[in-house]
């Protein structure tokens, strides 16, 4: 025993999530022997020159082997083959956990694979940005976000804790809630301002050339915070949408109906209803600048295209 909170971690998915957790790992837990997981050599050429982990695999069963916690940080459709390589391997008493945007459909693929000894933990630290691989993590990522942990009835709490505990490590806070109320709330606050985004992005798209390169050129008008959030990872987004289908397609009828709503009023220049609408956005920002989630910056926006004075990206939630 190290006295560390775990003595051998298993990170299978070794990428934005996955690295910057390990650097809090390197960081906090000095004792803790860090075992990467990824699928491609250039990823674990990358985790050894950044001295990310202390062993690198290809293979999940033998990172999880012996690990006492065992975090899942890949897509979430790579989840159900993870899971079947892994459940062997897990020892009695390991904790396995997740990161995954979308909760309910890890409890329903990945739950039934593991083996009844092992606790499950699902998680979602509520951090990140657009960018993707070990490279683009950094340990301060998680500091003052949220973690959202679902754990299924009869979790055994003292598991909870641990995996509690490590995200608290990593400066965050953490609450835990149903899985399928967890993805309504992701639906609401990352989920669909995304689409809102990538359809945003794709129409401009499709704009004829000359107007397309006034699109970029003048982009400070708004549209370029909207491209920031559709540079995301594709494959992630992906997964996100197919795993969250039905609250996702609620809200999107939901909002559709808003949008037919403000599309009448510009028409029948209904300038007093629009003027309230607006007024009630303006508060929902003031909201979240008091919750501490963003700060009153005037150039609130642009430091998602130049680098913080930290040097460090900006983040958002996904
Ligand atoms: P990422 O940077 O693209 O990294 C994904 C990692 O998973 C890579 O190391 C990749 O290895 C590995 N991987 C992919 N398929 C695999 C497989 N079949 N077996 C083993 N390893 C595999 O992704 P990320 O942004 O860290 O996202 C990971 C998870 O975190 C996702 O489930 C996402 O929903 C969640 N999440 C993301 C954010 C965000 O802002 N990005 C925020 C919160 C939660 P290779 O490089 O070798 O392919």
């Amino acid at each position: 025993m190290s006295g560390a909170l775990f003595d051998r971690v298993a990170l299978i998915g070794i990428g934005l999530i996955g690295s910057s957790l390990a650097r809090v790992l390197r960081r906090d837990s000095k004792n803790t022997v860090i075992v990467a997981c990824a699928r491609t050599a250039k990823t674990l050429e990358a985790v050894r020159r950044l001295n990310l982990a202390d062993e690198t695999t290809d293979d999940p069963a033998a990172a999880a082997a012996g690990a006492d916690l065992v975090v899942i940080a890949t897509p979430l459709s790579a989840y159900a083959e993870i899971g079947r390589k892994i459940a062997p391997a897990l020892r009695p008493g390991a904790i396995v956990t997740d990161v995954g945007s979308v909760k309910g459909v890890v409890i329903r693929e990945l739950a039934p694979l593991l083996p009844a000894q092992v606790h499950f933990v699902p998680g979602h630290p509520v951090a990140g940005t657009e960018h993707s691989g070990p490279e683009a993590g950094f340990a301060e990522m998680f500091q003052d976000r949220w973690c959202i942990l679902t754990p299924p009835p009869g979790t055994a709490p003292e598991a909870v804790q641990k995996v509690r505990a490590m995200w608290e490590m990593a400066g965050m806070r953490v609450v835990t809630m149903e899985a399928e109320h967890h993805d309504k709330v992701l639906a609401v606050t990352s989920h669909l301002p995304h689409l809102i985004a990538y359809t945003i992005v794709g129409t401009a798209t499709e704009l004829g050339e000359d107007l397309q390169s006034e699109v970029v050129a003048y982009s400070a008008g708004g549209f370029r915070d909207f491209t920031r959030i559709a540079a995301s990872d594709p494959v992630m987004w992906r997964d996100i949408f197919l795993t969250n289908r039905e609250a996702v397609l609620e809200l999107l009828q939901r909002f559709s109906e808003d949008l037919t709503a403000l599309q009448r009023a510009i028409r029948f220049s209904e300038g007093d209803w629009l003027h309230d609408v607006f007024v009630e956005a303006r508060a929902t920002r003031r909201g979240i600048i008091e919750a501490g989630q963003d700060t009153p910056a005037a150039d609130f926006g642009r430091h998602g295209a130049l680098p913080h004075a930290s040097g460090a990206p900006a983040r958002d939630e996904t």
